[in-house]
């Protein structure tokens, strides 16, 4: 089994001493980025006012640290083996691949982890490293309540004080989750700024931060944001790639065709492709949330119909309007509903590397029940777009192939909006 890859350390060479090779060259030279000013060739970078300059050097110095460190590693390694539950399962999802009748379909279990999605794998990380720097004090943003869940929760383990930032609206939609994180001992403050809803939440915890940077770390959920933590939000998850490569190769004796995952910010789906990314002859999806269509308000497709901009930090793709105002999003599941995408995202997507699709609402509601009634699992609409995508490509890759699928979350969560939306529909 992939035991001894799951605890293994992650050593990559720190980025700062990576051999920096030309933009030119095929994607053989992932550790090259982000460049030491943070970006992913045109993409990412820090955007941040003044104050928070030195934290986030101070951050990144942190963190090139505990990752060549084989204690913060082995540590880390244990409590996501013994809390988190790792390693998780790749499950070979025979009737789903017998239904569409095509390349063989292999589900990544980060649903069976602790709090029920991939996230806990970083929330995780990021308070054990705050412990390390000493602040004892954790912020964290919140749309549905999954990060904030996960956040807690680590909090909670290791003993430091939570806060978290959620819109009011959001706090309203999902008032379980609210009872969960203070369940859990953490603060939930509700934002009535704007949309009341997560990128208000960011906002607010941003001035949080930027006036208790002494004691406080702010855990971000995704890999977006000012550099370190696009990097280091990947880094953390890439024990789900690195798990993955060495069950596939146990189960099959030969590494996938092609990887699917859904993107949000990027975070499963990074830490998926990222170890597999030199191996060229691999096929990566991103699937993006394509809403009720690509009209302007109703998707988070970023790649289809965004421009580069910056937003909370980061430049890359967004969702903005010929003046550069945010526009809105939607989608039927909260995780994936957000105006920008993680910088490494846009820059392999230009390299070629990793290419985009996006699932309709429509899609992801009939993904999510086709593999709740034929593999008994109930997975996260959020982790549905890459189902509805992966369901497509088997078939058009055909017998003989083999398709990876980050099932990101469970969709316990869900089914509570799924019920009423297909009482809707009849
Ligand atoms: C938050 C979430 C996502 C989206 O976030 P990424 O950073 O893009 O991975 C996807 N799936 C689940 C289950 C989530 O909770």
């Amino acid at each position: 089994m992939s035991t001894a890859t799951a605890v293994s350390p992650a050593t990559p060479p720190a980025a700062s001493a990576a051999p920096r090779q030309a933009s030119t060259a095929s994607a053989t030279d992932r550790f090259s980025f982000p460049d030491a000013s943070g970006h992913f060739g045109n993409y990412g970078g820090v955007y941040v006012p003044e104050t928070l300059m030195t934290t986030l050097q101070e951050l990144e110095t942190a963190y090139l640290e505990v990752r060549e460190d084989p204690e913060f590693q082995a540590e880390l390694a244990h409590h996501l083996a013994e809390f988190a539950g790792r390693p998780t399962e790749l499950y070979y999802a025979s009737r789903l691949t017998e239904y569409c009748g095509g390349a063989k379909i292999y589900l990544k279990r980060e649903d069976l982890l602790h709090t029920g999605a991939h996230k806990i794998n970083n929330a995780l990380a990021q308070a054990l490293l705050a412990r390390r720097m000493g602040k004892k004090r954790i912020i964290a943003e919140t749309g549905a309540g999954q990060h904030g869940c996960a956040t807690a929760a680590a909090c909670a383990k290791f003993g430091l004080e939570c806060v978290i930032y959620m819109g009011a609206h959001d706090m309203e939609r999902q008032a379980l989750n609210v009872f969960r994180m203070r369940l859990m001992g953490a603060e939930v403050r509700g934002v009535e700024a704007g949309q009341k809803t997560l990128k208000e939440a960011i906002n607010e915890a941003m001035r949080d931060w930027v006036t208790n940077v002494r004691s406080t770390h702010y855990i971000l959920g995704t890999a977006y944001g000012s550099h370190p933590y696009p990097m280091m939000v990947r880094d953390f998850h890439r024990v789900i790639g690195r798990e993955a490569r060495a069950q596939i190769l146990a189960r099959e004796g030969r590494l996938p065709d092609e990887l699917i995952a859904c993107v949000g910010g990027g975070s499963n789906a990074i830490g998926l492709f990222f170890d597999f990314l030199e191996d060229t002859q691999i096929a990566m999806i991103g699937v993006e949330a394509g809403g009720t269509g690509l009209e302007r308000g109703e998707h988070a497709a970023r790649f289809a119909t965004g421009r580069l901009g910056v937003l909370q930090g980061c430049k890359t793709y967004l969702l903005q309007d010929q003046e550069g105002q945010i526009e809105l999003t939607h989608s039927v599941s909260a995780g994936l509903d957000y105006a920008a995408v993680g910088p490494e995202h846009a820059f392999y997507r230009e390299r070629g590397r990793i290419q985009f699709a996006y699932a309709t609402d429509d899609e992801v509601l009939e993904a999510f029940q086709l593999c709740s009634r034929l593999e008994g699992i109930i997975p996260a609409l959020e982790s549905s777009h890459a189902l509805a995508h992966a369901v497509k490509r088997a078939r058009e890759l055909g017998p003989g192939k083999l398709l990876v699928v980050n099932l990101s979350g469970r969709g316990d969560k869900d089914v509570e909006q799924v019920a009423a939306l297909l009482g809707q529909r009849g």
